[in-house]
Order: C-alpha cells, then structure tokens, then sequence
C-alpha cells in the first residue's frame, strides 16, 4: 500500500461524508414534507419515493466527490509533516515543487508555512553538522584530555587524549556499557573533585600525579572540572573534565629551582671567602701585620677568578640555551686544534701531561668559535681531572656524514652510574675536589649545548681507573 493511502485523513473524510450525506438527506426530506404540505401530494406516493432514493444515490456520489476534495490537501500536509519529522521513513526529503499545490486557500498557507519550516530546519541540520564536524575537529587536535561525566559518575563524551591517557583498551569495546569514573581513576581526590562539582555547581581544579596509560609514566596534570547547565533552567546535567598535561612545565620549573639553588651555592661559596679574608686582610692592616696580607690576597684573587669564571660560563650557557644563532663557516681542524693546544701547553706542563693531535678529517661547517670552546672545555676537563705525567689525544675522524672529534685520556675514569648525568649542569663526581681543580661544573653542559645547537651530539665512554673518551659528532 503506497505511503498516501496510509496517510489519507480517512477520520475527517468519513465525518465529512456521513454528514454531509445525513444533512443533505434530512434537508430533502424537510423540502419534500413542506412541498406536500403546500401543494397537496401524498408522501407515500411512488413518485416522491423515487425522487429522494435518486436523491439519495446523488448525495452519496456529491458527499464523496466533496469530502474527498476536501481531505486531499490534507493528506498532503500530513504527508508532509510526517516527512519532515522521520526522513527517512516517510521517503526523504519533498521537493519544492511538489508542494505547492494548486487551490489557494488555508491549506495552501499551512503548506508554505510547513515549507518555510522545512527549509529553516534544513539549514539548521546542514549548520548543526558543521558545528558538530568543527567541533570534533578542535577537540580530537587538542593536546588535554576531555571527558564529560553524568550525575551518576558515568562518562558520557571523551576525545581521544583523554582514551589514549587513561582508559585501557579493555575499556573502551564499542556498544559497551558507559564507563563509570571510579573504574578509570582509582584516586579518590579525583573522585572527590568531581562530586564535589555536583555538589557545588562549581568549578573546582587540582595539580595531580597521574599514571598515563599512553607510556606508562607518571604525568604531572591539571585537573579541572567544571559544570554543564541546561540552557532553559540552568540545571546541572553533567560536567566537563579537563586533563592539562603539565609534566613539561614541572619539569622547567623544577630544572629552574634547581638550577638557581645550584647557582646561588656555588656563588656563595668563593663570595664567604672573598669576605671573610677581605676582613681579616681590614684586621691585619690595622693591626700592623702585614706578613700574611700577600697569601691573603693571593686567595681572594683565586676565588674572584673563580666567581668570572662561574658567571661568564653561566651567561655562555644561557646565551645557547637561547639558542644564539651560530657563526658557521669553514674550519680546519688541524690548525684550530694546534692553536689551541699551543694555547695550553704551559697549564698542560704544569702536570707534565703530554697532548698528542691526530688529524683524519677535512675541513668543514661549524662555528669556529663554538668549536674551540668545545675542545678547550674537553681537553681543559681531560688536563684537570688526569693524573701527572698522564697522556691526553685530539683526534679528529670523518666518516660519510659526520665529523667527529675524540677527547682521550689516560685519567681517573669515570664510575658508570655518573655517566648518564655528567651533563647535567653543576653535576660533579667529586664536589671538594672539582673546586680545587677550578671546575665550574658548567663545562660539560657547554658542551652538549653547542653541540646541540650544530644538530649533533656528545657522547662519553669511559671506566673507573682506565680513562675517558669524550666523542663530538658534528653532522656534514
Ligand atoms: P667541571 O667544570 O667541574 O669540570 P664539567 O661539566 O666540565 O665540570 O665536568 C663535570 C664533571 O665530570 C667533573 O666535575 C668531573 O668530575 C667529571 N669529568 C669531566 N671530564 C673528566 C675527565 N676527563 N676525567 C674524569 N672526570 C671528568
């Protein structure tokens, strides 16, 4: 049976006909009753008899054509409206031209208004579905975890941070169950935050350590939960969960701390000493003894050499931290080492340290500057730390894509556990000893950083009481 059978206003049409039929027929007879009472005939004549059954079969065939003009229009409005609420069950959407239909009238209207309705919620859906796409869109880029929660604690919408973070895969079968909160976080305090919201109707936020299923790591994050309200009544329906990974941000603040700590230590230190023996020299003076003052002095000076040597190292790091561009053109290994080496033949005699340059690469790109701070931190490092009489090797490698630089010495070693922190900034193996040797502590992580900055790297091998080598990549 076709769609507008189902849907012909069959109710209105049979009321229509049945009175019509009724009223047309009492109205006859009324006619006929006051026709023979004014001219005389009889009623039960057959004449009369045949005039009302023929005006009967023709009332039927009037209240049908009739009612039946009556109730089309409808049908096609209901029709219509029908369609308009279930698309697809009542044959899609009506095109424009099959509705409006020919008779004007109020039907006619009700169909321009049903139509204008139509277009109006068609534009609507078409703007919806571009929300919903946008929407989704901004939510599934966003770096923080999303989750809205009912009342009853179930969660309702995540994006996908908010899957890969904390929602193991057993979790999330599609067509499951919803998820209840307490069977993702175990935490309470995350549990208390979001009734808490329920209760309040505010928002509420907290710092947390959470494990993230994503590397199975501990993650630093902001949480914060806020209410969703029903637009009419402002009724709370649900709230919304936002995860705000802040692991990076610990992280810089606490490398931060650290490294101001770090630095107010190490400053300290020559400061007190400068202080106190700038008093006693004050003490001595004025007291006529002058025998000492020159020792004295001779210790202030050490350790105000000291304090440049820590703040200039630590304005160079903080400059390549910044990333001050680099001033690359053409070295040559062999010459640059040389120098250099010429440079610190009186420091490396002092020990009787022998330094012996082997030079395998060609020229090439990097920061003149830079470089020669790298291999003055490595062999000035390799002169401090290796015992007298001890032997230290430049050499210089090239390989297909790199050119590498070796620091080799025949020193103390260093012990394994040290080894994936030596360049750490103010990391030392042995603080007491370091400062006398007149180690900043910085020297090391200079060195990463240029060699950062090159797009290459620094790498160290070494072995208690076998030595150290200190290797340079910098990419061609
Ligand atoms: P410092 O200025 O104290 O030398 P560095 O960052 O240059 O700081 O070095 C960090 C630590 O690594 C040093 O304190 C030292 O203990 C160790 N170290 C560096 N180079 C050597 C080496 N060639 N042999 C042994 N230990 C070394």
């Amino acid at each position: 049976m076709s769609l507008r059978g189902v849907f012909f206003p069959w109710r209105l049409f049979w009321n229509f006909f049945v009175t019509l039929v009724v009223l047309l027929n009492v109205m006859a007879l009324l006619a006929l009753a006051i026709a023979s009472y004014v001219i005389d005939f009889s009623f039960y004549t057959t004449e009369p008899l045949i005039v009302l059954g023929l005006f009967f079969v023709l009332s039927l065939i009037g209240a049908f054509w009739f009612s039946y003009r009556f109730s089309k229009p409808l049908q096609r409005v209901i029709l219509k409206a029908l369609r308009m609420a279930n698309k697809k069950q009542f044959g899609g959407d009506l095109e424009i031209d099959e509705i409006l239909f020919e008779e004007p009238g109020e039907y006619f209207e009700l169909e321009v208004a049903l139509d204008k309705i139509r277009k109006k919620m068609k534009k609507r859906r078409l703007q919806l579905a571009h929300e919903r796409e946008e929407f989704q869109a901004l939510i599934g880029t966003l770096g923080d975890g999303i989750v809205t929660v009912t009342p009853d604690l179930k969660l309702r919408f995540m994006n996908a941070k908010f899957a890969a973070q904390f929602l193991g895969r057993e979790m999330v079968a599609p067509g499951g169950d919803a998820i209840a909160l307490s069977n993702v976080f175990r935490e309470p305090e995350i549990l208390e935050l979001f009734t808490k919201t329920f209760a309040t109707g505010e928002m509420h936020s907290k710092r947390l350590k959470l494990l993230s299923k994503m590397d199975h790591s501990f993650r630093f994050y902001s949480l914060t939960v806020s209410p969703l309200r029903e637009e009419r009544d402002r009724a709370m329906y649900g709230v919304l969960a936002l995860f705000h990974d802040i692991t990076d941000l610990k992280l810089a603040e606490q490398i931060r701390m650290e490294f101001v700590e770090n630095a107010s230590h190490e400053l300290r230190t020559p400061l007190t000493s400068v202080k106190g023996f700038v008093e006693t020299i004050k003490e001595d003076i004025g007291a006529g003894r002058t025998e000492q003052v020159p020792h004295f002095l001779g210790i202030v000076s050490k350790n105000v050499d000291r304090l440049n040597d820590l703040v200039n190292d630590m304005l160079t790091l903080s400059a390549l931290e910044n990333g001050s561009g680099l001033k690359k053109e053409i070295i040559f290994p062999e010459e640059l080492s040389q120098d250099l080496i010429e440079r610190m033949a009186s420091l490396a005699s002092e020990k009787q340290v022998v330094i012996h340059l082997r030079t395998e690469a060609q020229a090439f790109s990097a920061d003149p500057g830079k470089v020669e701070q790298v291999l003055q931190n490595l062999l000035g490092n390799a002169i401090k730390y290796v015992q007298s009489k001890g032997r230290i090797e430049v050499r210089w490698e090239e390989t297909l894509d790199a050119v590498l630089l070796k620091v080799i010495d025949n020193g103390p070693g260093i012990g394994e556990s040290h080894l994936s922190r030596l360049f750490e900034r103010f990391y030392r193996i042995d603080k007491s000893r370091t400062r006398d040797v007149g180690g900043t502590g910085l020297g090391l992580a200079i060195v990463k950083h240029i060699m950062q900055n090159h797009g290459g790297s620094v790498a160290v091998k070494s072995e208690l009481g076998r030595g150290s080598e200190f290797v340079c990549i910098f990419p061609k």
